[in-house]
């Protein structure tokens, strides 16, 4: 009896023994595996002698068993702290990036239409020999009002419904006081645009509260009603094509006079008249004239000496009639499935 159970025991340490040496020359994870097979495998060496244990004495068995099975347990920590060890050195990890796998595709953003069409309208511009000038959309009464010849209790405020700050400080309802911030500081000759967001205290189907424009001024010596028809009529081809022509109908403003309201031939239906134009084939697009003498006065411009062009136009308005948008509020609900169309 003592003698076999010295036989398993000392069966028992010489695995024991065997197995750690042989884990002392392991170098790659390939070996580990090779290893872990032969002793802890289905028909591994250990776990032969746990399946022969049955065939000991049956007071025999606990003894044998929890000996077997704490060697058990010590080999496989043994060999789980090491294949971590190679997985580390060799870099051969199952979790770790697999560089041949095709990469993840992040969401390209694009350009939303209001800034595209902004920045055309800024090269169109440009490209004839506007400056492009910024102002601030915190707006003093004076600069949004009364510099534009709109003096407190004139109706034409009525016209625009302001978000006031404070008494004198407004949201600014038009990018216009852009205008004589400009004419402040330079001598003629002028030529800019500014473009921009403005507010207005306005929202339905076809009002948001803020929305962009651009404000366009030229001042010179001899500049005419003619000087504004070629340079509106040049942007309106360039934005559009060629074959739009251009309508001026008698308007008013406070700062220009005389004053026009311009339309463009509808682009939808060319004139033949269409749900975008109520069927008048024509497109009202913008606001221009000369600019009024009253506001050179304020900015210190000599009026016998120069002359100059003002307009100012909805961006919103052009970005719905260049990409065929029929609904203003689009522009605002960050809505990805219609922004990727841009
Ligand atoms: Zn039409």
């Amino acid at each position: 009896m003592n003698n076999l159970e010295e036989i398993k025991n000392s069966s028992l340490q010489e695995i024991e023994r065997e197995v750690f040496r042989e884990i002392n020359e392991i170098k790659d994870p390939g070996s580990l595996e090779h290893l872990s097979t032969k002793y802890l495998g289905r028909k591994g060496i250990l776990t032969a002698f746990l399946r022969n244990i049955t065939q000991l004495p049956v007071e025999e068995r606990p003894a044998a068993g929890k000996s077997a099975n704490l060697l058990k347990v010590k080999l496989e920590n043994t060999l789980k702290d090491l294949k971590a060890r190679l997985e580390s050195e060799t870099g051969e990890n199952n979790d770790a990036i697999d560089v041949t796998l095709p990469g993840r595709i992040f969401p390209r953003g694009t350009l939303h239409p209001i800034t595209r069409i902004s920045r055309e309208i800024s090269a169109i511009f440009s490209r004839i020999g506007f400056d492009i000038v910024e102002g601030p959309e915190v707006e003093t009464d004076y600069y949004n009002f009364e510099a534009l010849n709109i003096p407190k209790y004139h109706p034409a405020r009525d016209m625009q419904d302001t978000f006031y700050v404070s008494e004198n400080i407004v949201l600014r309802t038009h990018t216009s006081p852009t205008q004589p911030r400009v004419m402040e500081k330079v001598k003629p000759p002028v030529r800019i645009i500014a473009p921009g967001k403005v507010y207005r205290c306005d929202s339905d189907v076809t009002h948001t509260p803020m929305f962009h424009q651009v404000e366009g001024l030229m001042v010179d010596r001899n500049v005419s009603f003619g000087d504004l028809k070629g340079t509106l009529s040049t942007f309106v081809h360039q934005l559009f094509d060629e074959d739009i022509s251009l309508r001026f109908r008698p308007s008013f403003f406070p700062f220009t006079e005389p004053s026009a309201e311009v339309d463009i031939r509808c682009v939808m239906c060319r004139g033949a008249g269409c749900r975008v134009c109520s069927g008048t084939g024509w497109l009202e697009v913008l606001g221009a004239g000369m600019v009024h003498p009253a506001v050179f006065e304020n900015v210190g411009y000599d009026t016998e000496e120069y002359t100059g062009f003002a307009f100012g136009m909805g961006i919103e308005r052009l970005a719905m009639l260049k990409y065929g948008i029929d609904d203003l509020r689009k522009f605002f609900e960050n809505d990805m499935r219609f922004l990727r169309q841009f």
